[in-house]
């Protein structure tokens, strides 16, 4: 029996009106694995990330967080929330404030964390992150990838159980990709759980533990990422890879 899941969905099921845009998804992420989300635009993945951190609602269906049932109306939301770390395409950091106050807000002001143990902390993910020197500068100061990075130590400051990555490079130019990844490839080795939605194939495939594709909102191929990539079953996840890769 392999360790309990971090994260399970079954049967999740979202609708916005009348489109169904999760239907059935089932997923586990063991600990200390990632996960890729992959699929075209508009086939759920963004959805799926928000739906396991209660950003939206679900209509049908589970997910348990470490075991605990999070869409449990009983469950406090809020706590849930603080057990996760999200980091999305645009790094939407506070502009009118430095790297460190960014980083330290949610410690102090979510958590209870005092300034001093707070700012310590943050220095010492700057520092990890190739980013020490950039604690004092204000957001618009550094570069996407940069920032990117700042988003992730932020993500990281309350350190999370699980941290969900959606499309992170999508909005950086091509040569500030690599400085990114390099990070999320870190976090790997040091035994962060992540779930990531991704259009970086190369990275996807090397990195991932689980691959998953997803088509209108179903989980239509799953598996190693050897599996998926390499020898897929699904005629659709093979259409899909050949005009993306
Ligand atoms: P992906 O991240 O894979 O591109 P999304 O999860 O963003 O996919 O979107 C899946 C589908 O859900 C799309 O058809 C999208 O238009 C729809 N959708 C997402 N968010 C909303 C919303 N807030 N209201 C209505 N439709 C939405
Ligand atoms: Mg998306």
């Amino acid at each position: 029996m392999s360790e309990a899941p971090v994260l399970r969905m079954e049967s999740v099921r979202k609708t916005f009106g009348s489109t169904v845009v999760l239907r059935d998804v089932d997923l586990e992420v063991a600990p200390h694995t990632v996960t890729a989300l992959i699929g075209a635009s508009g086939s759920g993945k963004s959805t799926l990330l928000r739906c396991a951190n209660l950003l939206e609602e679900i209509d049908d269906g589970a997910i348990w967080l470490d075991g605990e049932e999070i869409t449990d109306p009983r469950a406090d939301q809020d706590a849930v929330r603080r057990r996760i770390g999200v980091v999305f395409q645009a790094y939407n950091l506070f502009p009118h404030m430095t790297v460190l106050e960014n980083i330290t807000l949610a410690p102090r002001r979510v958590h209870g964390v005092g300034r001093a143990e707070a700012e310590e902390r943050a220095r010492e993910l700057l520092e990890r992150l190739g980013l020490a020197a950039k604690a004092g500068e204000y957001p618009d100061r550094l570069s996407g990838g940069q920032q990117q990075r700042v988003a992730i130590v932020r993500a990281l400051a309350v350190r999370p159980r699980l941290l969900l990555l959606d499309e992170i490079t999508a909005a950086l130019d091509p040569e500030l990709v690599g400085e990114v990844l390099a990070v999320v490839r870190g976090l790997k080795d040091e035994g962060m759980t992540m779930v990531l939605a991704t259009h970086e194939m190369g990275f996807a495939r090397d990195v991932a533990d689980q691959v998953c594709f997803l088509e209108g909102g179903v989980v239509l191929e799953r598996g190693t990422a050897e599996q998926v990539f390499v020898d897929p079953q699904q005629e659709r996840t093979r259409r899909f890879l050949r005009r993306i890769v």
